[in-house]
């Protein structure tokens, strides 16, 4: 069984003790939102990272597994579009190093599936630097100053309302970093959607 998440949801995608069902109100910001509010003004993310999907995106993410990626697939299909009035879906690309590696960046491919799904049209604005190191294993604080400067806007966004999309949230950090690069140049707004979310540890 896979673990849902649901709301009421921080803008962060974490759940929130104090939030209410109602979506029309947006829920209260906890925490780390409230000393640093994200530059996205909403994060979703059907599902919790956790036993047994983890294995599920991993295979797919580190060995191209294209029995999980049907797996994947499937879940996808299941998930209705949380946003109508967008215009368009942003992949969060992958570390260069990393797309090297695996010969394929599953976000761009998350997102071109959803696009098909949701009948909205990708547009792959963002590109990762070549610069930047591996978040892995980097303090939130450390990640945060390495990702400065780790995205470039490849395409006209602006006055766009986007989502970004990617596999998984963790810190958030990513998405961070790529909201207020789409934003810089010119996005009306940017919202983040993820497969899976890391929960609170
Ligand atoms: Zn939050």
């Amino acid at each position: 069984m896979l673990a849902r998440l649901d709301g009421p949801l921080c803008r962060c995608g974490l759940q929130h003790p104090a939030g209410n069902d109602d979506e029309d109100i947006p829920a209260p910001l906890c925490g780390r939102c409230l000393r640093q509010p994200p530059p996205f003004t909403a994060s979703q993310a059907p599902l919790r990272y956790s036993f047994p999907l983890d294995r599920l995106i991993g295979r797919y993410k580190y060995r191209g597994d294209l029995v999980a990626e049907r797996g994947i697939e499937q879940l996808l299909a299941d998930t209705p579009c949380p946003w109508p009035d967008i215009d368009a879906l942003c992949a969060l690309p992958a570390h260069w190093r990393r797309r090297w590696q695996r010969g394929f960046d599953q976000s761009q491919r998350l997102t071109d599936r959803l696009a098909g799904l949701w009948k909205i049209p990708s547009l792959p604005a963002l590109q990762r630097q070549q610069s930047t190191p591996m978040q892995q294993g980097l303090s939130r604080s450390q990640r945060r100053r390495n990702l400065r400067g780790a995205f470039a806007c490849t395409r006209p966004v602006s006055g766009l309302k986007l989502v970004l999309v990617d596999d998984v949230m963790t810190t958030g950090s990513s998405a961070r970093a790529a909201s207020e690069c789409l934003l810089r140049h010119g996005a009306a707004e940017v919202r983040v959607w993820t497969l899976a979310r890391t929960p609170e540890r």
